[in-house]
């Protein structure tokens, strides 16, 4: 039976990628991947649960070397949320961080791959009645791109107000190129929201390619051009999948992608007609 994906890490010499579970979301798959029909989802009975929703995870990724405790992106919060396309349900971030050895005051660094609700949600909490950042220590980076989305005014902010203001003197902008450390590189990956960023971790030959929601579900490695109702631009979101999938694909890449079930860090290999992903 098909299950969000639990706590799991990755070693890189001596960088550590490890999978902080906050939760699991149900996706109306047909909904969420609207050109699709129910005898595409054939294939796909396994990923499915026994009321058809697509289970994926919920979620954020430690990056640890010698010196930094780096947060990528910061799960969906303590809370429930029942909507049309998706239900949500998680909490656990923080005791995931626990089970990893730290506290919220030791993460030096938070980088948001995208600014979705299911990315910032611990960024802050309420004490005595007032907002607070959750990791007091952390410098909090973004894509340029990505923060000034919201400067228009028909981007619907609803969901991550109280993020956005929490951060609106404390955000930092990282571009697609630079660097968090020497070993992770940002990478440009537009498509999902127009400042998507993703994160390539290298050390010698090996890589990690940590890919935000650029694939939302495995199913996106095998069908690329399915389109994806999350996605800002989904024309846009096709060509980066393309164009990433022949990174993933490159010997010894470790792809993380955050909604995946069962387990976050897959293999992409080729085969005759495109590409397969496969649980590390
Ligand atoms: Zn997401």
């Amino acid at each position: 039976m098909v299950s969000a994906a639990t706590y799991s890490s990755i070693a890189l010499g001596d960088i550590r990628i490890t999978f902080l579970p906050d939760g699991h979301i149900l996706f109306d798959p047909m909904a969420v991947f609207p050109t699709t029909t129910a005898t595409d989802w054939q294939h796909y009975q396994h990923l499915l649960d026994d009321n058809g929703r697509l289970v994926g995870s919920l979620g954020a990724y430690l990056i640890q070397t010698p010196e930094r405790r780096i947060l990528i992106d910061a799960g969906f919060g303590a809370r429930t949320f029942e909507g049309s396309l998706f239900k949500a349900y998680s909490g656990k971030l923080l005791s995931s961080l626990k089970l990893a050895g730290f506290d919220p005051a030791d993460i030096d660094t938070v980088f948001f791959t995208h600014l979705h609700s299911d990315h910032v949600g611990w960024i802050g909490r309420e004490i005595n009645g007032e907002q607070v950042l959750t990791f007091p220590n952390a410098r909090h980076l973004v894509r340029s791109a990505e923060w000034h989305r919201f400067d228009d005014p028909a981007v619907n902010k609803a969901m991550v107000a109280d993020a956005l203001n929490l951060l609106e003197h404390r955000i930092e902008f990282l571009e697609g190129g630079e660097h968090l450390t020497p070993e992770v590189k940002i990478l440009a990956t537009p498509g999902h929201t127009a400042g998507h960023a993703s994160l390539l971790v290298t050390v010698g030959k090996e890589r990690a390619i940590i890919l935000g929601d650029t694939f939302h579900s495995e199913v996106l490695v095998e069908h690329p051009e399915w389109t994806n109702a999350f996605d800002s631009d989904p024309e846009q979101a096709k060509d980066t999948r393309r164009q990433m999938l022949h990174e993933l694909a490159v010997p010894l890449t470790t792809g993380v992608a955050t909604h995946i079930s069962d387990f976050v860090f897959g293999q992409v290999t080729r085969v005759q007609d495109g590409f397969r992903w496969q649980s590390v």
